[in-house]
């Protein structure tokens, strides 16, 4: 027997109350007692994404509610800003581009936060931009971009700020309605700590008017009628029942433990992380503007990064992320969010100080880990 461990950015592993929910036999949707579980559940959400806005519930992985931001709101001809500084990023310039719009794209270096002036600069050049499209934590390089600097610059102009919080809603504070986000959107296998299969949209009553004039072509993502449905408690097609009950169970933990504390709890794991790392020599890949979802690092020169995280997943049991594109085999991502507390990181960095050791990286072993409880100990009366 070997037990299995899951720290990757997502999915995430799910609580035994979620799971347990989600065994139940299955309900029929158009039923009072669904329509209860929907209320509340859609309550709790307004909690978590800190917003009075609805938050729509999509049948969907967190890319649909990317699409459905872009198709609900803007036209084919539009001009937007996309940041594309990882794979999300690049998500935000293809959707657009699929739907017609004109996408001034920052290009941002891997594991680099966008510059604001960059964004101001574009905006003043081109008038015309209705939207900035960004990822307040971009999983692919660990890397959070300035969000609320860039709600400020989008607050006084026709211009929407739509955000990417899949890896950040419930991870770090990202108050909606007082940072003045016009769309934030996130899915369920990251902090919401469910199985994928569900995504979630909010929008800000300017965004809503944008929705009226908006002619991109839409039919399963449309807000509007999720708007209309969800005031009825349910949804404007089959909803995802049992991911639904499970999802409110998740939501009742995380106001069990208060928003507040959630968000100091991944900053100690996160911290921890880093100072584990670091300890190890390895090198950040974010150090500047690193997100508290997850943590990436350079693996040590001479070691594949790709056979590592497999021997890991593999062998060792631990499943952790490895790169993408031009980072593919070169770096190492520790997952810190959803369902995790102290003890997954002793695992995450123990696994990785023994794992160096087998690939021929000597390592002291206790090295990370005693940097990691150094931090993790602060959780602790
Ligand atoms: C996981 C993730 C997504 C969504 O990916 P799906 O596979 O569609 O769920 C989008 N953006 C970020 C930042 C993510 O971490």
């Amino acid at each position: 027997m070997r037990k299995k461990y899951l720290l990757a950015p997502g999915p995430t592993p799910v609580p035994e109350s979620a799971l347990l929910a989600m065994a139940q036999p299955i309900i029929h949707h158009r039923t009072p007692q669904f329509s209860e579980v929907f209320r509340e559940t859609a309550e709790l959400l307004k909690y978590v994404f800190q917003t009075r806005q609805d938050v729509l519930i999509l049948a969907a992985s967190g890319t649909g509610a990317m699409e459905g931001s872009v198709t609900n709101l803007f036209s084919p001809g539009d001009e937007v800003i996309t940041v594309n500084g990882g794979k999300f990023g690049e998500r935000w310039t293809k959707i657009s581009e699929a739907y017609g719009l004109k996408a001034h794209e920052i290009k941002v270096e891997w594991g680099k936060a966008v510059d604001t002036r960059e964004v101001t600069r574009l905006l003043d050049a081109n008038p015309k931009i209705k939207g900035v499209m960004v990822q307040a934590s971009e999983t692919s390089t660990t890397a959070a971009h300035p969000v609320k600097e860039i709600a400020e610059l989008t607050k006084g102009r026709d211009c929407l700020l739509i955000v990417d919080g899949i890896t950040a809603v419930g991870v770090f504070d990202l108050s909606m309605d007082d940072c003045g986000i016009d769309v934030l959107v996130s899915g369920s296998q990251k902090a919401f700590m469910l199985p994928p299969g569900l995504a979630f949209a909010a929008l800000s009553e300017r965004a809503w008017k944008f929705q009226e004039t908006a002619k991109c072509p839409r039919f399963y993502f449309d807000f509007k009628k999720e708007r209309k449905n969800l005031k009825d408690n349910t949804t404007a097609y089959t909803p995802a029942v049992s991911l639904i009950t499970g999802l409110r169970e998740a939501l009742k933990l995380i106001k069990e433990e208060g928003l507040e504390n959630v968000f100091k709890r991944h900053d100690r794991l996160a911290r921890a992380t880093r100072a584990a790392t670091a300890a190890l020599g390895l090198k950040a890949l974010a150090p500047e503007s690193p997100s508290n979802a997850a943590t990436g690092v350079f693996v040590p020169e001479g070691v594949d990064g790709g056979k590592l995280v497999k021997y890991l997943r593999d062998e060792v049991g631990v499943t952790m992320a490895g790169g993408q594109d031009h980072l593919k085999g070169k770096i190492l991502r520790i997952a810190h969010l959803g369902y995790v507390d102290t003890f997954d990181i002793i695992i995450a960095i123990a696994s990785i100080e023994m794992a160096f050791n087998k690939f021929g990286h000597k390592v002291r072993y206790g090295k990370g880990v005693g940097a990691a409880q150094e931090i993790l100990s602060e959780g602790y009366k």
